[in-house]
């Protein structure tokens, strides 16, 4: 492959860059910012302002596709989670987890900047900043993109390249693209979130420290209180966001923001507000749907055009998933790659499609945690399965490792949260006879009885059958976490 177009600068099109330029000759990023020289917020992603947590398995292949990128995070000034735990406070009791490593963690920017630094220190990729991209450029006739047209100053540019990556995120103009050349675009699925954040940061003294890496207090009985997460990014600041969905959202104004601090009122959080500085006034973030954009279903889709990260399906940010997707994607991008000899017609195709495949099980995650209340709605075609009986399932589990002290348990919820583990080891027979034993299968009981879940003594295998039947391949085996 001769040149290859990346549109978008964010995450998942600087990673889609570092896995291409192995097989391309030139890659060109194209990004409508001026990008900050260090790490800075910057206005096309607004959303770096808020708490930016990378999931176990985004992790880990960022670490794959960076070597050494954590250590890195860490010697320049990332916060270190070594010694410390992960302190979640429910109203049914506390849960400490003890970080498994040590681990940085830092805001968007900082990690954004990082992996920029990285990848366009690769000879074979440019960057054309202060550039927005309008249009693509389509041949009809072979139905192939050739390039993009894109405004820079007061002038507009054609750009030509073999292959177009659009990675330009929450607000990807790429269906308005597609539609306005004449291609027909699939119903996209939609989750109504109403999500609301609002985000504040501190300086905490250099001198401190505190045994918590991060503490996340919830309370699933009062969804109109906004669930609280605190940690330490880089150069001592404490962030701290108030979420919440369904409408209710946290108040943005400084007293508003320290009043709900004090009601919630978290012993732990109480002690480190008495040493921290507010930097400055809280910042409000609203998102009213995420959306899958399912351009793998297109019945026509035009050779050498790709799209990734958000640009094809976004997702509740309170479960921190988009990033962890774009890796998995830009991962599964260097398989395709590595497996084909020649980028044939249909590569874009076949990426969208298996993109997809990994979108789904993250995507019918997100619908199981955010289920339950009125507001919160999912709009498709096809209704999403077992979402009532996955809920409350995993509720259950989280509730019965909170009483039991058990991190074994919470961490299993957890992986399978996140898209490390298949929902099938979880939500399975013997799981649910450990609910049953513990007294607290009583809800997951009366789901059956109301026949909106199937009876235990029908599933097959110890396997629940209203949970989609997601290939294995598309998680990490168990064994290799047992291994580790
Ligand atoms: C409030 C909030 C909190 C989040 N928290 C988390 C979290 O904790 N963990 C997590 O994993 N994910 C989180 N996410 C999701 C995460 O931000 C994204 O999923 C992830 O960064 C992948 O983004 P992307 O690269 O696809 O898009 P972005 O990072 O948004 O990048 C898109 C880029 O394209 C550029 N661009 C757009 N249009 C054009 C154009 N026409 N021409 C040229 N350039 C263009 C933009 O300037 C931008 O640089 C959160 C999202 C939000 C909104």
């Amino acid at each position: 492959m001769q040149k290859v177009i990346i549109i978008g600068g964010g995450i998942a099109g600087l990673i889609a860059a570092h896995v291409l330029a192995d097989y391309c000759r030139e890659i060109l990023i194209i990004e409508r910012d001026v990008l900050p020289a260090g790490p800075a917020t910057r206005p096309g992603t607004p959303q770096a302002y808020h708490p930016h947590h990378l999931t176990p398995r985004g992790r880990m292949i960022l670490q794959q596709l960076f070597p050494g990128l954590n250590n890195e995070l860490l010697q320049n000034g990332a916060a270190s989670s070594l010694g410390k735990e992960i302190w979640f406070s429910y109203p049914s009791g506390d849960l400490h987890i003890p970080e498994p490593a040590n681990e940085a963690a830092c805001s968007r920017s900082f990690l954004e900047w990082h992996i920029r630094s990285r990848v366009l220190k690769k000879e074979t990729i440019q960057l054309l900043p202060a550039t927005t991209v309008n249009d693509l450029l389509i041949d009809k006739t072979h139905n192939n993109v050739y390039g993009v047209t894109a405004t820079r100053g007061n002038e507009t540019i054609r750009l030509h390249a073999d292959m177009v990556v659009v990675a330009t995120g929450f607000h990807s103009h790429l269906s308005e693209w597609l539609h306005r050349q004449g291609y027909t675009i699939p119903e996209p699925e939609i989750l109504t979130t109403l999500l609301g954040y609002s985000t504040r940061h501190y300086a905490f003294p250099a001198s401190r420290s505190v045994p918590w890496s991060l503490l996340h207090a919830e309370n699933p009985e009062r969804p109109e209180v906004p669930t609280c997460v605190a940690s330490f990014m880089e150069n001592n600041v404490l962030e701290i966001i108030l979420g919440n969905i369904g409408g209710q959202y946290p108040p943005t104004d400084s007293d508003g923001f320290e009043k709900v601090l004090q009601l919630l009122n978290i012993p732990a959080l109480q002690e480190v507000l008495q040493q921290v500085t507010p930097l400055e006034a809280p910042r409000g973030y609203r998102i009213k749907d995420v959306t899958f954009r399912h351009y793998e279903k297109m019945a026509s889709w035009p050779d050498g055009l790709l799209a990734i990260g958000d640009a094809f399906c976004t997702f509740d940010p309170i479960h921190g998933t988009g990033m962890t997707i774009a890796a998995m994607q830009a991962d599964l991008l260097q398989t395709m790659l590595q497996q084909r000899s020649s980028l044939d017609a249909s590569f874009g195709r076949d990426f969208l499609q298996a993109a997809a495949r990994i979108v789904e099980p993250a995507w019918w995650m997100n619908a199981v945690a955010d289920y339950g209340q009125p507001e919160v709605q999912h709009k498709y075609a096809t209704p999403q399965k077992g979402l009532a009986f996955a809920h409350v399932f995993m509720e259950q589990a989280m509730q019965f490792a909170v009483q039991l002290r058990e991190p074994a348990l919470f961490g299993l919820v957890w992986l399978v949260k996140t898209s490390f583990l298949s929902p099938r080891e979880l939500i399975n027979r013997p799981m649910f006879q450990m609910l049953q034993e513990a007294g607290m299968a009583g809800p997951l009981e009366a789901l059956i009885q109301a026949g909106k879940a199937t009876d235990v003594a029908q599933w097959q295998d110890d396997i629940c059958p209203d949970i989609p039947d997601y290939e294995d391949t598309l998680f990490i085996p168990r064994q290799v976490l047992q291994g580790s």
